[in-house]
């Protein structure tokens, strides 16, 4: 019998939900595994509100981005189960609403378009929409999108961190400030919105947004048990669950510049007065955190997975969906690891499509 050939090596340079997973699926499939991050506060992953969302994120005429969010949504019970971390699910379906007849109407476009696609939102009646999300103020209509739903997503950062740690992935501290710094056979860079600073041509701009957790006080209503998400006077607002709260999200623009990681008051306002507009008992929630985080964006908006070169996999610009991308994200990066490319996918994200 022949020896064994040692494991590889694989480092991967980005310990957010992205990194996290590739890491701790990729220890499990036989790689010696290091995962590297700098710890910074506008970590993606951190901010999010956690929505695994399908018809939420749907634009009509891209159906690319919409098969890739159901297929993504579709590995993420096993993800859990996986995990073995059963209470990350902080959801399980979704609930739109609008405020006035032209919110109405979008709503509804979007909604048959989905359903055209086999994703099918319902309409629900005045008590169901009640008994969901009872602090719905004077709203009477509603559409259910069923199944799709939240996790906590720093919740599922713990879960992932006590997975790699349990599973032997040796995990580093520090900034990497260029790839040749690394020793390993492999290197996977899933460092989100930074990106560029360790591929330079990569095409990735950043979208700021900021987002609001509110702690339930022992007299203010409950937490709806679903995702709400309205569309208000044109613009968007959710509140999604937490066992103690409620995460309200979030604004969005673009800005250049990241180091710029304070949350803006204007932006806060607007999400205070809509989430109070939508759910008036939020108004006598805590207020605990504002925070800010960026979106990683590529020209087309779908991420960028795949081979930059013989010893460099990329995973970034996860946009508006990387908690939901997370699981999917990292079978892909297996898949070119292994060289054994997944065939729907990998045409589709491949990372040189911009050149
Ligand atoms: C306001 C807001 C709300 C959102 N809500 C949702 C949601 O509900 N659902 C959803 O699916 N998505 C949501 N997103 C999007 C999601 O957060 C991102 O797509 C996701 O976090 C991307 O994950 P990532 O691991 O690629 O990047 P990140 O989470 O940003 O992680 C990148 C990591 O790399 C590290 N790093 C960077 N450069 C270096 C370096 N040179 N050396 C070492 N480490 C480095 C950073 O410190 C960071 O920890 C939201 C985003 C925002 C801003």
């Amino acid at each position: 019998m022949g020896l064994s050939a040692p494991p590889r090596t694989l480092a991967v340079v980005g310990g957010g939900v992205v990194g996290s997973a590739i890491a701790w699926r990729a220890v499990l499939a036989g790689w010696q595994t290091m995962l590297v991050d700098d710890g910074r506060a506008a970590s993606g992953s951190q901010v999010a509100a956690g929505m695994l969302g399908v018809v939420g994120e749907a634009r009509i005429g891209d159906d690319d981005a919409f098969a890739l969010t159901v297929d993504a949504a579709s590995r993420w019970s096993g993800f859990a189960d996986d995990l073995d971390a059963p209470d990350v699910r902080v959801a399980r379906d979704t609930l739109f609403v609008g405020a006035d007849r032209s919110d109405l109407a979008e709503l509804t476009a979007v909604g048959e378009w989905c359903s055209a696609r086999s994703v099918s939102v319902e309409p629900i009646a005045s008590r169901e929409l009640r008994s969901c999300a009872p602090g719905l103020g004077g709203i009477r209509r509603g559409v259910l999108a069923s199944g799709e739903g939240a996790v906590d997503n720093r919740e599922v950062l713990r879960a992932l961190s006590r997975a790699c740690a349990a599973a032997g992935v040796r995990t580093c501290r520090r900034p990497v400030g260029a790839l040749s710094e690394l020793d390993a056979d492999q290197i996977v860079v899933a460092t989100g919105a930074w990106l560029p600073a360790l591929v330079p041509d990569a095409p990735v701009r950043i979208e700021k947004g900021e987002v609001l957790r509110l702690r339930r006080t022992p007299t203010a209503p409950a937490p709806p048990s679903v995702v709400v998400r309205a569309r208000w006077h044109g613009r968007q607002v959710y509140v999604v669950p937490r066992p103690d709260g409620v995460v309200v999200g979030a604004t969005q623009y673009e800005v250049s510049d990241r180091d710029d990681t304070a949350p803006r008051a204007g932006g806060v306002a607007d999400l205070l007065r809509d989430a109070a507009d939508l759910m008036p008992g939020l108004a006598e929630y805590r207020l605990e955190e504002v925070g800010a985080g960026f979106r990683p964006l590529t020209p087309d908006g779908l991420p960028m997975i795949g081979r930059l070169d013989a010893r460099t996999v990329v995973a970034a610009g996860h946009g508006r969906g990387g908690i939901l991308l997370a699981p999917l994200t990292a079978d892909l990066v297996l898949g070119a690891l292994a060289d054994r490319p997944d065939e729907r996918w990998s045409p589709v994200l491949d990372p040189g499509r911009f050149a």
